[in-house]
């Protein structure tokens, strides 16, 4: 009789050993990554490979963006391939989840009320545990099969865990997320692009790769702001902002260097290409029209205004640019390169504004830059 005992918590003992050690890999992996889509991948990852009996895993969470609607992320093991739907909040299983906060364990969903949404025909059973930071539901970590009945006790003790370790880690990658980004235009901030930078000096180093970096400035911003107001003046930002980003390739970073200023980091980049580049956006920003209703002065009498109000006012923004490239330049280092940059910028300010002027290394003895044409 004792052995029997001694034996079946020495196999109890195993499992839950192999629980713990599961856990803390994936304790390590979740910490490793600050970025929310690497960080997805691997609870992701992690997750089937703790769970042998799921098929697919679906993590139900806010993303980046905010708002009312949730991102589904679903790994599916066989095909291992990702896949990313759009719901909105309280929808299906894993919207029961967030409103009660509870587990849920569903045996077979041909015999339930709930559906799991678009996207997850064939699946039998059903597992979901609430991702719990702070009091609040954040989202919801799921393990789908396409066998009924697939998921046991052992499995929902162990899906809780790992929930507790991804709220955390989910956390603290919103939170890196908000310290990164720039609230008003949605660019990283400057500290973000600063290490960037360094990053891209190195790399160009190491692997003879040279890249090139843009700084603008919008034109008589001040003066934007005097006529119209420090809100259009936002919107003038964002708009620009928006115009930047939607120009970009995927490898480039911009940031907002300043109150007006953005910077550009284009990797792989000579100066020549990063001119035709600039050139775009400077274009296209030229291009965007706002529509203003003037501000009236408050001292003007009622009288003295025009017949059926004041006319709205249309008006257009320009930026200016400066572009230095590395090694090129022959910038000592990031800070350097950045120097190089304020200085082709400076000149086209100092030439008319709405331009884009270059750095060229072999610069007069003055340290001017001459144009490009
Ligand atoms: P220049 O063509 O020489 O660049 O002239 P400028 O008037 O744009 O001069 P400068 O770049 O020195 O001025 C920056 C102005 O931008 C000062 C500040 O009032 C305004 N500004 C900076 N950040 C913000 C912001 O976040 N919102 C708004 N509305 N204005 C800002
Ligand atoms: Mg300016
Ligand atoms: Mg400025």
């Amino acid at each position: 009789f004792v052995f029997n005992r001694l034996s079946r918590a020495s196999a109890e003992l195993r499992v839950r050993v192999r629980e713990l050690e599961t856990l803390n890999s994936t304790a390590r992996r979740l910490g490793a990554s600050l970025e929310l889509q690497p960080l997805v991948e691997a609870v992701a990852r992690e997750t089937l490979a703790a769970i042998p009996a799921a098929d697919i895993l679906a993590l139900t969470h806010r993303g980046s963006g905010g708002g009312d609607r949730l991102l589904v992320d679903c790994l599916d093991r066989e095909r291992d391939a990702f896949e990313r739907v759009h719901v909105d909040r309280g929808q299906g299983a894993a919207g029961h989840v967030m409103a009660t906060g509870q587990t849920l364990t569903i045996a077979d969903l041909a015999a339930s009320e709930l559906d799991l949404g678009p996207g997850s025909t064939g699946v039998r059973s059903w597992l979901g545990v609430p991702i719990v930071m702070y009091g609040t539901c954040d989202g919801v970590l799921a393990v789908q099969s396409r066998r009924p009945r697939a998921f046991g006790d052992r499995d929902r003790r162990l899906l809780e865990s790992i929930a507790l370790q991804v709220a955390s880690a989910l956390q603290n990658a919103h939170l890196y997320e908000m310290a990164m980004v720039d609230g008003l235009t949605g660019l990283f901030v400057r500290r973000y692009f600063d290490t960037r930078l360094a990053e891209e000096v190195e790399r160009a180093r190491r692997y003879d790769q040279p890249f090139s970096m843009i700084m603008m400035d919008i034109d008589d911003f001040k003066h934007l702001n005097d006529s119209h107001g420090h809100v259009v003046g936002d919107r003038v930002l964002r708009a620009v902002a928006a115009v930047v980003s939607r120009q970009m390739r995927g490898v480039d970073t911009a940031a907002r260097y300043g109150g007006e200023e953005i910077a550009i980091i284009l990797p792989r980049t000579d100066l020549v290409s990063a001119y035709s580049q600039a050139e775009r956006i400077r274009a296209a920003i030229a291009e965007i029209r706002f529509a203003v209703e003037p501000v009236v002065p408050e001292v003007v009498a009622p009288s003295v205004a025009p017949p059926g109000g004041p006319p709205s006012s249309v008006f257009g923004v320009t930026a200016s640019f400066g572009i230095a490239a590395f090694p090129e330049s022959e910038a000592a280092d990031a800070e350097d390169l950045v120097r190089r940059a304020d200085r082709a910028l400076y000149r086209a300010k100092k030439m008319g504004k709405n331009r884009v002027e270059l750095y060229w290394a072999d610069h007069d003895a003055s340290g001017a830059v001459r144009s490009v044409s």
